[in-house]
């Protein structure tokens, strides 16, 4: 006999698509996969949401914490949610009976866990999700960081104060290390947080820019210290994913700014991939391209404490991966870090008549020492850049705990739990 209850209502999740962001963060944690997206909107299935909560405290901006009672039969579908602009209100009581549905009728978070499709894997296989080890709580002896102080209906204004080329690579390739300053505007920041900066102008839908989210490369107590300013390392996207040519909007504007210029920015976001403060703590950093702005920011900030000779700091180790060597933010200054401080290691994928290497195959040349910072309860690991590298290294930090004979479950699981193991790829 079939023992299932009807269910005539829910509580449908959705994305509130006025505040988000578009920075991924809520996809990539879904672990049923429940979030997907197109170019406008991040929006929510409701026949796999099992209202697990786990994407809620990650949102940066609070846009995913929204649910609304809807019969299940006219449950919006992610095509409807992908035209939005705005949330739809509430249906009324009487929107709601005029459905059918009395006040007895009993509201169900949204669809049921068993109805969940799990991930394809082959026979005897479980599949390997990376996303499942980063951490969504911070190193316990992080900083408070403070987060939205400036929402997307309310942001404030910078000036560009700075504003330079720090690759050695033409146009086609350049990254910019931009400079903002907020004036007399408190925007308190820590290491490994974010903002987010608002094109000017509108889409190819006569719709205002939604913001583009840019990791802080600068420590927080400014770029130049004392001051209230930040720093950003910007790529320009030239083509996309696929390779296809395509000037990306909010990129191009960033890196065509003028010292003296104005621009929109909200935030700051972040309250989990943050740095330990607690002396001898290590750092792990392993990064691509721009994904070292907040290595960049974490590294000075230890910089900054050692030349204060208050502050006895563990291990610093990068891993740090471009297509070149001239694609590589900052390659100039890295060199001039004492080895004593810092232990670098590059990877490049593209040096001509050079076999390709990444971050990943860096890490596996100096497993030996990785593998005493992955037993140290005192290490933090942070990954940062594109969304492919992420797979590769996590299972790059499995092999060297398992051939290491060391159990990865455990390990891994320890490394997230106590906030050690961050990772932010986009
Ligand atoms: C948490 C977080 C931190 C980020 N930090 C940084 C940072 O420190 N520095 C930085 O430069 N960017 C960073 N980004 C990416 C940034 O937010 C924008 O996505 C990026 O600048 C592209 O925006 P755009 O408006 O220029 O391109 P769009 O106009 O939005 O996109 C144009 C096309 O290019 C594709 N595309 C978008 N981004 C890329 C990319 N990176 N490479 C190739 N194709 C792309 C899009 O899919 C689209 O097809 C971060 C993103 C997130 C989520
Ligand atoms: S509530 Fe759980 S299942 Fe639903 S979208 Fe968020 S993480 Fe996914
Ligand atoms: S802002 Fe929140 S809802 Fe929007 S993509 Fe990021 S995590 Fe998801």
């Amino acid at each position: 006999m079939d023992m299932a209850v009807e269910v005539k209502v829910i509580k449908q999740h959705l994305i509130d698509p006025e505040i988000c962001i578009r920075c991924n963060t809520c996809e990539a944690t879904c672990p049923v996969g429940a979030i997907t997206h197109d170019d406008r909107n991040y929006v929510v299935r409701a026949d796999i949401c099992n209202s697990c909560m786990a994407c809620i405290s990650p949102c940066p901006t609070g846009s995913i914490d929204n649910w609304r009672t809807m019969p299940t039969a006219r449950a919006y579908s992610i095509e409807e949610q992908l035209t939005w602009d705005e949330l739809p209100a509430e249906l009324s009581p009487e929107q709601l009976e005029a459905e059918g549905l009395s006040a007895g009728d009993e509201v169900q978070l949204q669809a049921a866990a068993s109805a969940v499709p799990q991930p394809p894997s082959a026979p005897g296989e479980v599949a390997f999700n990376s996303a499942q080890y980063g951490a969504t709580t911070p190193p316990w002896s992080a900083a408070h960081a403070y987060t939205n102080l400036y929402p997307p209906k309310a942001p404030t204004t910078a000036t560009v104060v700075g504003n330079f080329n720090c690759t050695e690579a033409g146009y086609e390739n350049q990254t910019h290390h931009i400079v903002l300053d907020f004036g007399s505007m408190p925007f308190p920041v820590l290491e490994g947080q974010s903002i987010a900066i608002i094109p000017p102008g509108v889409d190819a839908n006569g719709k205002p820019h939604f913001a583009r989210q840019y990791s802080i490369a600068s420590p927080r107590n400014g770029e130049r210290p004392g001051y209230n300013n930040i720093s950003l390392t910007v790529k320009r996207v030239l083509e996309d994913h696929h390779g296809n040519p395509v000037r990306g909007v909010c990129s191009n504007y960033v890196c065509d700014l003028k010292v003296g210029d104005k621009v929109q920015v909200i935030g700051p976001f972040g309250n989990s991939f943050l740095m330990p403060n607690h002396p001898k703590s290590h750092i792990v950093m392993i990064c691509t391209g721009t994904g070292s702005a907040p290595m960049r920011a974490m590294t000075e900030w230890r910089r900054r404490l050692r030349k204060s000779g208050k502050f006895e700091g563990g291990k610093l180790m990068l891993f740090f991966g471009a297509r070149t060597q001239q694609e590589l933010p900052y390659f100039g200054p890295l060199q001039t870090l004492p080895k004593d401080f810092i232990d670098i290691n590059f990877a490049f994928s593209r040096t001509p008549e050079q076999p390709k290497r990444y971050v990943q195959d860096a890490m596996r040349d100096r497993k030996a020492d990785l593998v005493e910072l992955l037993k140290d309860g005192q290490s933090h690991f942070y990954v940062c850049g594109l969304k492919s590298m992420e797979e590769g290294v996590v299972l790059a930090l499995r092999d060297v705990v398992t051939e290491a004979g060391l159990d990865w479950d455990t390990i891994g699981a320890a490394l997230k739990r106590e906030g050690r193991l961050h990772l932010e790829t986009y």
